[in-house]
């Protein structure tokens, strides 16, 4: 612009003598040719400069519509980047001084400067505020800049503090909208078909929703090699012309989410596409900066990670369930083993007490066991303990009733919340159903079939004893049973009434 075109000056000048000195000095100007637009008041220089440019502002301060340092402020609101050379009378110094200080880019005193005095202080004006332009200019790119690293910070550490995937890819769009000052940006998820859904969104309030949006038809995994990995991603677009019609998207930032897949433990890890981080701007076209790519692709990264250890973290917490699980079973008969009942017990024992409620215990032992297993054999032992285990289960059907195997042939149900009556009813009905099953066997004293036997033991536990207690009086109870001719059930509340 300088030293190769005429210089554009705006004077703003209400006297006409000094009108025709600046105009006569201009002229003479060696150093650099001005054009010269002339306006005497500041309504007019504010017209003048919004329809044409100009590279500086001659601006007399005492103006018809405008009087002292309130006429720079003016004038700085519409100047913008055209640097402004104060004009002043001889006597006006200390104002000139403060309009310095108010943004002006030099003053002249009238009378009292020279052509070539004017020109340099024109010149130098508008060096020194493209400098300054430049130097606001590095400033707000460093900040955008710093802004940007904080951003990827602050989400690269939620994502490895969070494990609730949701709440990542939420906060994600959420600051890379704030950031990037565009109307919407989501997070796409492959579907098994081949499509997308979007999962979390963050749009301006004047921007359709595309929240739960299936994109993607036709599939968009086009290329992959013999082994399935995708090779190229350029073939497809993720958010076709039309699309962004329908969403009324003016500029798109596409970029995908490829993590390490490792979840199936007998194939090699995979990269996979997860998905895609999407920006969109809608109120006008955008050419995207490299750096704001660079950033949602590093942002892109940090989510890979997230939810990779989200994956990872959900294999484990699954494994260690089913772990914990079977290590709660009892290997023959799939109902809870000695150690959860003792675990169970306790803990039963402890709410009940704490609710003043009733806890019963029916013990079952199965009768003449020992002479089942030394006629029909050892497997046929085990097979018709899985049946007896899978009929107690049966008869019991409370969320909170546990059945148990308490030892060889002895099965244990906790019944939180049943008294004595319920209870007794219950451990009758399971010496029904076990005669009902007709497992033969001709070496029982009571009966040709297998039956059992069962106690029942009832206490609305006390805080200073021990469950024992009720282990104990459930066994008395069983022994009762027994003595009483086997196959039926005995309370230790009802003991001297006889059931069966
Ligand atoms: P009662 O009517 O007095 O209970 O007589 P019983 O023969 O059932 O009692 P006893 O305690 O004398 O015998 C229990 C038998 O249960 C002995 C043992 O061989 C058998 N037993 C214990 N655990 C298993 C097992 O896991 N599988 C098989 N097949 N038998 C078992
Ligand atoms: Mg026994
Ligand atoms: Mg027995």
């Amino acid at each position: 612009m300088m030293n190769q075109q005429l210089l554009q000056v705006l004077l703003v000048e209400d006297s006409p003598a000094d009108v025709k000195f600046i105009g006569k000095l201009l002229e003479r100007g060696s150093i650099c040719p001005c054009q010269l637009v002339v306006v005497e008041t500041l309504g007019e220089a504010i017209e003048t400069v919004a329809r044409r440019s100009f590279d500086a502002i001659l601006l007399d301060l005492n103006l018809p519509d405008s009087y002292g340092l309130e006429t720079l402020r003016q004038a700085n609101d519409i100047a913008g980047e055209i640097p402004i050379v104060v004009l002043t009378g001889l006597d006006d110094e200390t104002t000139a001084i403060a309009a310095l200080r108010e943004g002006a880019q030099d003053y002249l005193v009238k009378g009292n400067f020279q052509a070539e005095w004017l020109l340099r202080a024109v010149r130098y004006a508008i060096e020194r505020k493209q400098t300054l332009i430049r130097l606001q200019t590095t400033e707000a790119a460093l900040k955008q800049q710093l802004a940007r690293e904080q951003l990827l910070g602050s989400i690269a550490e939620r994502i490895h503090r969070s494990l609730d995937l949701c709440e990542i890819l939420q906060t994600t769009v959420d600051e890379v909208r704030m950031v990037l000052h565009c109307d919407r940006v989501l997070v796409q998820h492959c579907t098994p078909d081949g499509g997308t859904t979007v999962l979390v969104e963050s749009r301006s309030s004047n921007c359709t929703s595309t929240l739960g949006w299936r994109i993607g038809n036709p599939p968009i995994f086009a290329l992959r090699d013999p082994e399935g990995s995708i090779v190229d991603l350029t073939v497809f677009d993720v958010w076709p012309e039309q699309l962004c019609q329908t969403f009324a998207v003016k500029a798109k930032l596409v970029i995908p989410v490829w993590i390490n897949d490792r979840r199936l433990e007998d194939t090699p890890s995979q990269t996979v596409l997860w998905g895609f981080l999407v920006a969109h701007h809608c109120r006008e076209s955008r050419q995207w900066h490299p750096t704001e790519i660079d950033l949602l692709e590093q942002i892109a990264k940090q989510l890979a990670i997230g939810i990779q250890q989200i994956q990872l973290y959900q294999t484990l917490e699954s494994t260690n369930r089913e772990l914990q699980l079977l290590a709660s079973l009892d290997g023959l008969t799939q109902v809870a083993n000695r150690r959860h009942f003792d675990t169970i017990l306790e803990r039963e024992w402890r709410r009940c007490a704490r609710g003043k409620l009733p806890l019963s215990l029916i013990l079952c032992d199965v009768d003449f066991f020992k002479r089942f297993n030394d006629c029909y054999g050892h497997l046929a032992g085990d097979e018709c303990l899985q049946k007896v285990a899978e009929t107690i289960s049966c008869v019991v059907n409370r969320a909170s009733d546990v059945v148990a195997r308490y030892g060889g042939e002895e099965f244990a149900v906790i019944l939180p919340e049943t008294d004595a009556r319920a209870a007794l009813y219950l451990a009758k009905a399971i010496c029904d159903r076990i005669v009902s099953l007709q497992i033969p066997h001709v070496r029982s004293s009571v009966c040709p079939v297998v039956t059992l036997s069962a106690g029942v033991g009832t206490q609305i536990p006390q805080p200073r004893v021990q469950p024992a207690s009720l282990i104990a009086t459930a066994d008395v109870a069983l022994y009762e049973a027994k003595a009483g001719g086997r196959n039926c059930a005995r309370s230790s509340q009802t003991l001297k009434h006889k059931m069966r």
